[in-house]
């Protein structure tokens, strides 16, 4: 009894392409081989014909000898030519016993008797004439010559007969041979479409997954079929898949690190406010603690109050932006997460420029909150990055009604969608981004910055965080007058947006 795994195996190999392509190629071969035998089984029978066939003409040819030498004895009397009729007449008896059982395909047995009995008697008349004196021979000569002429006539019956049923047997031959090659073909067609439904219908299914995967950002492909090639085919894909993922995840995290020291430096800055306004207020209060009323103490407590939670919620914004979780829609607000990115990322950058903001307080978006930061601390920072000392960086948010994409270069799930908007523009008039350059700063690692000064994923890691979120993500500039981000997302009922369509 076969293990086990031996069973499973011989299963398994059932269920594979290579076997299948080897199951159809056997098939092929196998009506190739059953047609060869039979044409050869064919072939052999004509054969035999054509050979019974010549016998019957050789049996012909010698009766004409016969009676070729007959006619000469009558005209010259020599005796040479009936040696040589006598010669010719065995050589026909000797035909005619050797291929009696042949010839029985092609005349009846009483017919076949018929000749022998009157090349017999044909004998006896032929041998009786050596007696006869020559004057009386002319006597003679009719009764011999229509005993002759009717063995003739057997004969030549014999292999005209013979003749008819070879062209038959051809034409039957012929037709067969028609008919065989026409179903192979068809079966060989047939096997084929077999084989394409077997074979390319999974491969052409497995196709159309990777694209829809590539497309739809679904998560792993499911096997089309259980051939053991494409199993393994799928799994090292969805392994490959798996693995791309989780690079992905350790880029964005490594990303997110670069945005999180940019804003720890803006977070110490927004920290020093209050905290020097929490000092001042302690300071006075110590020094004219005794002096001053209960009302102004409890004013300078209550502005250290608020001046502590401030900065609670500083360091409580950036250790939300650290923390790692997963994604989660929400309805937010931008304009506050705007204005705290900005105050954040001014910190490590010029401070001294000027940042305009005009997104209405009210206006919402349906969205992670903690990722949408991380795509404004990146834009903020590459725009502050240009600025000089004078610059200026416009960020505005708006409902719109997208009936098509943004301008310039589009990319993101969202550009072809048409309706409710929210869309939000980063402007700068920094040095602006070169056309021959435009194409790829959303690759991961492109950038033009010095070793050190940037990973060139920050407008990818935006990407994908827009993309996440159904938007959609462009970019317009012309070198020396600075560039504009255009961030479209889809803004649902949910989001409650107050903000005025344009
Ligand atoms: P990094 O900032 O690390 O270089 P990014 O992906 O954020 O990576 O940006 C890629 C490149 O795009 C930058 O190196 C820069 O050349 C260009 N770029 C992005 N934003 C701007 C901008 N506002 N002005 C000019 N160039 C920009």
């Amino acid at each position: 009894m076969p293990s086990a795994p031996v069973l499973s195996q011989k299963v398994l190999s059932r269920h594979s392409l290579r076997g299948k392509i080897t199951l159809g190629y056997y098939a092929v071969a196998a009506i190739i081989l059953v047609a060869s035998l039979f044409f050869i089984g064919e072939l052999r029978t004509l054969e035999a014909r054509v050979v019974l066939g010549q016998r019957a003409t050789d049996l012909f040819n010698t009766v004409l000898e016969i009676r070729r030498f007959e006619r000469n004895y009558f005209l010259h009397h020599q005796a040479a030519d009936l040696a040589e009729n006598g010669r010719y007449i065995r050589l026909a008896q000797e035909m005619l016993m050797a291929n009696r059982a042949d010839f029985v395909a092609i005349a009846p047995e009483e017919r076949l008797s018929q000749l022998h009995t009157r090349l017999t008697r044909y004998q006896g008349q032929m041998a009786a004439l050596t007696a006869v004196d020559p004057q009386q021979l002319d006597a003679l000569e009719p009764q011999v010559r229509q005993l002759g002429q009717s063995v003739v006539a057997i004969a030549e019956a014999l292999a005209e007969t013979e003749r008819h049923q070879i062209q038959s047997t051809l034409v039957s031959f012929r037709t067969l041979l028609l008919g065989v090659i026409l179903s192979m073909a068809l079966l060989i067609v047939v096997i084929g479409r077999v084989l394409s439904q077997r074979v390319v219908k999974p491969l052409k299914e497995m196709e159309s997954s990777v694209a829809a995967i590539s497309a739809d950002h679904r998560e792993t492909l499911r096997p089309p079929s259980n051939d053991r090639e494409i199993l393994s085919i799928i799994a090292a894909f969805n392994h490959m898949l798996k693995e791309l993922d989780l690079r992905q995840k350790s880029l964005m995290r490594s990303e997110r690190m670069v945005s999180l020291g940019t804003m720890l430096s803006g977070v110490a800055h927004e920290l020093n406010n209050p905290l020097s306004n929490i000092s001042s207020s302690c300071q006075i209060l110590l020094e004219e603690g005794g002096e001053c009323d209960a009302a102004t103490q409890r004013r300078y407590l209550e502005q250290i109050d608020q001046q502590t939670e401030r900065a609670r919620s500083i360091v409580h914004s950036l250790l939300d932006f650290s923390r790692e979780r997963a994604f989660r829609k929400e309805a937010v607000l931008l304009r506050p997460l705007v204005a705290q990115t900005v105050g954040f990322v001014r910190g490590e950058v010029s401070a001294k420029s000027v940042v305009q903001l005009s997104i209405a307080e009210d206006l919402s978006v349906p969205a992670d909150a903690q990722r949408l930061q991380q795509v404004f601390v990146n834009l903020i920072r590459n725009a502050m990055e240009g600025l000089g000392p004078q610059g200026r960086m416009d960020i505005s948010a708006q409902l719109v009604l997208a009936s098509e994409p943004p301008v310039g270069t589009a990319l993101g799930e969202g550009c072809g969608k048409q309706g409710a908007m929210v869309e939000i523009r980063v402007t700068d008039n920094g040095p602006g981004i070169a056309p021959d350059i435009l194409p790829r700063i959303f690759d991961p690692f492109f950038t033009t910055k010095d070793v050190g000064h940037g990973m060139g994923l920050g407008l990818f890691v935006a990407y994908e965080i827009v993309d996440e979120h159904g938007g959609c993500i462009a970019v317009q500039s012309t070198p020396g007058q600075g560039a504009t981000f255009c961030i479209r997302l889809p803004a649902t009922d949910a989001s409650h947006n107050k903000g005025a369509l344009s």
